[in-house]
């Protein structure tokens, strides 16, 4: 089964918040941390663009599994950029944590991620950006054509 993480993965939020991608997942905007930013203006979760990567999932699957660490205030806005982006069926788990998110993989899931901070990349196809770009890992998305692959190599019925 594959699975998806929004932030940087289907929906760009923290490089749109700061306004360019950062070399460091913790960078800032004025002092504030993006979390920060977010909190006092959760309306950027229904405002923020599509990623690259959207097009797509839309062109090569049926339906998605999104697994993605949402904060409460945040979720009325993210609920309103997935009815406006996701235009196949979708099924949203709002997860707390890293750890809570990697506890629904099973053996042979894939999780497309870009979280930079996981104990261990195992289930994890990670959509290369620059905030990641130092890690070792099994697996990376890197372009459309890397996506296309590891769809096409996790087709379900
Ligand atoms: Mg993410």
């Amino acid at each position: 089964m594959l699975y998806w993480d929004l932030d940087g993965v289907l929906r760009i939020l923290g490089s749109y918040v700061l306004g360019y991608e950062p070399e460091n997942w913790h960078d800032t905007y004025n002092g504030k941390t993006i979390i920060e930013i977010v909190n006092e203006h959760p309306e950027l979760c229904a405002t923020c663009p599509e990623s690259e990567y959207l097009p797509i999932i839309h062109e090569k699957l049926n339906d998605i599994i999104i697994l993605t660490n949402q904060l409460d205030d945040w979720i009325p806005f993210t609920e309103i950029w997935l009815r406006r982006h996701v235009k196949i069926p979708y099924d949203v788990v709002y997860t707390k944590s890293s750890k809570h998110k990697l506890g629904f993989l099973k053996n042979g899931d894939i999780l497309v991620e870009d979280f930079p901070g996981f104990q261990n990349y195992n289930n994890i196809a990670l959509i290369t950006r620059r905030y990641n770009e130092h890690l070792n890992v099994p697996c990376r998305i890197s372009s459309l054509i890397d996506l296309r692959r590891l769809i096409d190599s996790h087709e379900t019925t």
